[in-house]
């Protein structure tokens, strides 16, 4: 690093995105992303919008948060809108986390919350999950920090339900607890419903997996008024304009249309549970999916190797090269097409390794 970069961020390892490979068409299994086009009429509003760029967007996002109080059931004053979840998960490690309320997470979630706790310069614990991968409820109950739950957890997909995030929620009065929501539409329970009860409660969502809209980033906080006016706060000292006009209208035409989106959420669902029965008649062993992907090991292949494999024959998927899951790869739920080419491969390779 130059002498010039912040010796604050010396050591800072960034995030690691899936691979958007550009150069060759592959099957993507590797992000999570939707095989499903946005809803009819999205692309036109965002179209529309394009030819009013010259403006800036609302920066209260107005529209959007009237459509969003009506789909979700909550207060205009309980939603905030950001550039993906992400931007959301960083303004909550701004506000939420410090010397005193450092961050705590189980050890295999999502990735970016400890390279977020790590760019706010907050110190970080991880909980180990249980052997099965199940989160054990009574590590996050009287730690005096503030935690940190996808729910359900990425890359395993186990859900916690609504009761035991309830009892995380109770267990820590005087420390915010943050749930992410970001694949609850593909068969978790929200802790939408409790926000009202519980002033330290942040639910975050996402429209990127179950509505279609990852390149347009949109995501949402959820709490009461005065979190949403903290994050604010937060939003309008970095960037007021942080949804920009093409999304904030595809994002409004997406909410008109959420029995396309319900119907595509069965649809993964589906797919999800007969290519799980597929892999398990292969040997694979799988976690509980509750989400739009699959967590999968097999006794014969590890995880790296199968990755490369599938690579090669054209698929991709995503392995992560740490110590409990090694094993194991992440297969997103693409359409009926995509996951009977990736079975075909599968076979293939677990033929050749005989
Ligand atoms: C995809 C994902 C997000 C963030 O998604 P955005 O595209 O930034 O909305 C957040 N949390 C988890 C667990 C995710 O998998």
């Amino acid at each position: 690093m130059s002498g010039f970069f912040s010796s604050k961020y010396a050591s800072l390892t960034p995030y690691i995105p899936g691979e958007q490979p550009q150069d060759k068409t592959y099957i993507k299994l590797n992000t999570n992303e939707s095989p499903f086009p946005p809803a009819p009429g999205v692309a036109r509003a965002a179209a529309e919008e394009a030819e009013r760029q010259q403006l800036y967007s609302d920066p209260t996002a107005g529209k959007l948060i009237r459509a969003l109080s009506e789909v979700l059931g909550v207060g205009e004053d309980e939603i905030i809108c950001g550039n993906g979840s992400d931007e959301i998960l960083h303004f909550l490690f701004m506000a939420y986390c410090d010397k005193t309320h450092p961050a705590l997470f189980p050890d295999i979630t999502y990735g970016f919350y400890k390279v977020f706790a790590d760019v706010c310069g907050v110190p970080w614990e991880e909980k180990p999950l249980n052997e099965d991968f199940t989160v054990n409820v009574d590590d996050y109950i009287g730690e005096k920090k503030t935690v940190f739950i996808a729910n359900p957890n990425a890359p395993t997909g186990i859900a916690l339900s609504r009761s035991e995030v309830e009892r995380i929620v109770a267990g820590n009065p005087d420390n915010i607890v943050v749930i992410d929501e970001a694949y609850v539409d593909f068969g978790g329970e929200s802790a939408v419903p409790l926000i009202s009860r519980y002033p330290n409660l942040v639910v975050t969502q996402t429209f990127s997996k179950s509505r279609s809209l990852a390149g347009g980033r949109l995501g949402i906080g959820i709490a009461c008024p005065e979190r949403i006016a903290e994050l604010s706060a937060l939003r309008y000292s970095t960037n007021p304009y942080n949804v920009n006009r093409m999304t904030m209208a595809s994002g409004i035409a997406a909410l008109r249309r959420e029995a396309y989106t319900k119907k595509n959420c069965e649809e993964i669902i589906r797919i999800r549970e007969e290519t799980k029965q597929a892999l398990l008649s292969l040997g694979f062993y799988l976690t509980d999916s509750s989400a739009n992907f699959l967590f999968a090991a097999h006794p014969d292949i590890g995880g790296g190797d199968l990755y490369r494999r599938l690579k090669e024959k054209g698929v991709l998927v995503r392995h992560f090269d740490t110590p409990r899951i090694c094993d194991f790869v992440r297969i997103t739920v693409g359409s009926r097409e995509d996951m009977a080419v990736f079975l075909t491969k599968t076979n293939e390779i677990l033929e050749e390794i005989k």
